[in-house]
């Protein structure tokens, strides 16, 4: 156990890193290109707030929260998703007070005790996007497409947008009467939890992951043909918007979300052959929620990708070619009376702006250029006892081989005009 990592999570470690920090870089550059500022909120909240925010008879809130009383009493979860804490945030840091819209992500860890397999884990991360303040369907179009750009900046191939609409609190009553009498032909054959779901929220039998409630579900009466004229209207617009950029869309009324505060635009977006775990991007509007938790009716809309399975699919497509980040300088002394000026030399060096890696374990030369050839870097400065009593290094450049002896008071400055070459 001590050496085993919770079922679900990850180690990444370096190499993997590097690609997370291109991600993570990506998507703060076109956010910023977008609009968006970056909030941090925290990953744990009350559990209050997913209750309200993500919906009580969701997957998430009945099957997959990690929620825990703390040492005072006070009932925590940590966060499942990031919307319902950035409309926290936006409510209690009264972000509303200043022109609207606003336009908020985030990129970080999210926990949900799901069953895990590749690309789907306890611990994964999201990079989501939340608009406040705006009923126009073209920031409904404006969101799908940073989604997209997102991924074709990422090279990434095989996309699908799906979309729906999922009505509002209006047609949402009509939908929910209608569902009630198709499920309760079938009630038996339901799951456990659906059958108590029945009479509370039906509209969350549509994505049980059972596979008996999805077959059932196939034939089951859908949002759109119940959406009233202005969910009907407002959803011609988005589309209507994508088409005017290109983005390709499936419409695919049987799309609900697994979180319960959706209303009018609901996407995903799927990479098709990827087998199971193939959304990489879900979202849509919520103009229900910022009420829900205690703030004055304003519409918001937003998406959250899943990292580590685009990370996945990068790998699948063979999307990575990552330069790796090498040191310029290997510092190698040989003999303990070198080993003062090395130590001192590599941080000096490192604080002129040089990648520096050095021996720490008293190694002969030819072990030190050994790990400098590994490390890939330009050059080794060597110390040897004799050349330091004359004040002199010895400067070799990996690349020809060629050694020089080179004065140290003159080591940076030379440095300074090889390295930037
Ligand atoms: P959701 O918050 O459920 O709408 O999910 C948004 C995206 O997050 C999904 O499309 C997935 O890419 C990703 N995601 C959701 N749950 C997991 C999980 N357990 N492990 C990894 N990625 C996930």
């Amino acid at each position: 156990m001590l050496t085993t990592r919770p079922r679900g999570t990850n180690d990444i470690l370096p190499g993997q890193v590097e690609k997370w920090q291109y991600l993570e870089e990506l998507a703060r550059k076109i956010s910023e290109q977008y609009g968006f500022k970056e909030i941090r909120t925290p990953i744990f909240e009350h559990t209050e707030l997913f209750l309200r925010g993500v919906g009580e008879a969701t997957d998430i809130v009945e099957k997959e929260m990690y929620s825990f009383f703390d040492r005072g009493e006070r009932n925590i979860t940590l966060r499942p998703e990031g919307t319902a804490p950035t409309v926290r945030a936006f409510l209690e840091n009264k972000l509303y007070a200043n022109p609207q819209p606003t336009k908020l992500f985030y990129i970080g860890p999210m926990f949900r005790y799901d069953r895990p397999q590749a690309g789907r884990y306890r611990q994964f991360n999201q990079f989501g996007i939340e608009v406040f303040g705006s009923h126009h369907p073209s920031v409904d179009a404006e969101v799908i497409a940073l989604a997209c750009d997102f991924f074709a900046r990422l090279g990434l191939r095989d996309l699908e947008v799906h979309l729906n609409t999922v009505g509002c609190p209006d047609c949402r009553g009509k939908h929910k009467e209608e569902l009630i009498a198709y499920f309760q032909k079938r009630e038996h054959e339901l799951c456990e939890t659906c059958q108590k779901r029945l009479h509370k929220n039906p509209l969350r039998i549509l994505d049980c992951k059972s596979p008996v409630c999805q077959e059932i579900s196939k034939n089951a009466p859908t949002t759109k043909d119940s959406a009233c004229p202005e969910c009907q209207a407002h959803f011609a617009d988005v589309k209507e918007y994508l088409d005017t950029i290109g983005i390709k869309y499936t419409e695919d009324p049987r799309l609900v979300r697994g979180l319960d505060y959706y209303t009018h635009t609901a996407f995903e977006i799927l990479v098709k052959g990827i087998g199971a775990q193939s959304a990489i991007c879900g979202g849509g509007r919520y103009n229900g929620l910022i009420e829900e938790v205690g703030g004055q009716p304003l519409p918001g809309i937003g998406f959250a990708i899943g990292m580590e399975r685009i990370l996945l699919i990068l790998e699948q497509q063979k999307l990575f070619s990552l330069q790796e980040s090498n040191p310029d300088i290997y510092i190698a002394p040989l003999g303990n009376k070198t080993q003062a000026l090395a130590f001192e030399l590599a941080i000096k060096l490192r604080k002129k702006g040089f990648k520096v890696e050095k021996d720490y374990l008293d190694r002969s030369l030819k072990a030190q250029l050994k790990s400098a050839d590994r490390f890939q870097v330009k050059f080794v400065v060597i110390i040897g006892e004799e050349e330091l009593s004359k004040g002199q290094v010895i400067l070799r450049d990996m690349k020809t081989s060629a050694q020089t002896e080179i004065s140290i008071n003159n080591l940076e400055a030379y440095l300074e005009g090889r390295i930037e070459e």
